[in-house]
């Protein structure tokens, strides 16, 4: 009997330390996993003495993963504070949806990885959704449609993807537009430097010191028309090609179901109340 009282006061300590690092340690896949396990057990006697117990199961903190520079869909302000379509939309799902979430930009490929690696629990990155990450993520309803380009300075004499022969071009870690790049380089005899970032991705293009560089068309088009670069487009994928699909929440394959069923109904709820088309015109309208 006191044995066995011991293992039980002890598997006690085990889960009220555990409810205690999950409520520290944020919404990982480890720490929401042992919250939810750990407070059947525990709640009968919180519950009894206080309300609390109940309410830290629901309060996990998920943490998403994002770019740190891909206006229109995040990007950070003078003030730090991150903005754009993707960091509004989360916002607006998350309201609709009552989860707290904790938003950690990291930068694209880096995004990917810590979702993986279940450092994140999401990524909304402007992710296009294809089969090929099907196979490691699991991923949300689409919620905005895109496609890759390539642009050169606006005032240079790059033009088009045959004057990249010989020249070097720079690419973005991790991107579907890194695979278009590098499906096109042999035929058009160029070569590639990879970048985290496409802010210093553009300015590799400026300093002239690659002729072209590969993003996503929405993100480029609207770096061009806000002025905040001297590139114009020279190329674009099919809209037809592997190379032009939607963007998409995603998750860890097979974990955070709950989450990923939170972020469609949500995007459900606020396509049919009009809170999303109020947010994206927001940032495209000037665009067209
Ligand atoms: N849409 C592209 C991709 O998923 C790029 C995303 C990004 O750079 N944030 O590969």
């Amino acid at each position: 009997m006191k044995k066995i009282t011991k293992i039980a006061a002890s598997l006690f300590a085990v889960a009220a330390l555990a409810i205690v690092l999950a409520a520290c340690g944020g919404g990982s896949n480890t720490s929401s996993n042992t919250e939810a396990s750990s407070s059947g057990s525990a709640s009968t006697e919180a519950s009894a003495s206080t309300s609390t117990a109940t309410t830290s199961a629901s309060a996990t903190t998920y943490r998403i993963a994002t770019d740190t520079t891909f206006a229109p869909f995040e990007y950070a302000e003078a003030d730090g504070t991150y903005v754009g379509i993707d960091i509004e939309l989360l916002a607006a799902v998350a309201k609709d949806q009552g989860f707290e979430y904790e938003l950690d930009p990291l930068g694209f490929d880096a995004a990917l990885q810590a979702v993986q690696s279940g450092q994140a629990d999401g990524v909304i990155a402007g992710m296009s959704i294809t089969d090929k990450r099907k196979e490691t993520f699991d991923f949300s309803e689409a919620y905005y449609d895109s496609t890759v380009c390539a642009a050169a300075l606006a005032t240079g004499d790059i033009s088009s993807l045959e004057d990249l022969a010989g020249k070097n071009v720079a690419v973005k870690s991790g991107t579907m537009s890194q695979s278009w790049a590098e499906s096109l380089a042999d035929e058009y005899g160029f070569t590639m430097t990879t970048f985290d970032t496409s802010d210093v991705m553009y300015q590799d293009v400026i300093a002239g010191n690659s002729a072209a560089c590969f993003e996503d068309t929405p993100v480029m088009s609207y770096a061009i028309s806000t002025g905040n670069v001297d590139l114009k487009l020279i190329a674009e994928a099919d809209s037809s090609s592997e190379f032009a699909t939607p963007y998409g929440f995603a998750v860890n394959k097979g974990n955070n179901a709950e989450l990923l069923q939170m972020f469609n109904d949500g995007l459900k709820n606020i396509k049919d109340n009009g809170t999303y088309d109020e947010i994206v015109n927001k940032y495209v309208q000037s665009v067209g």
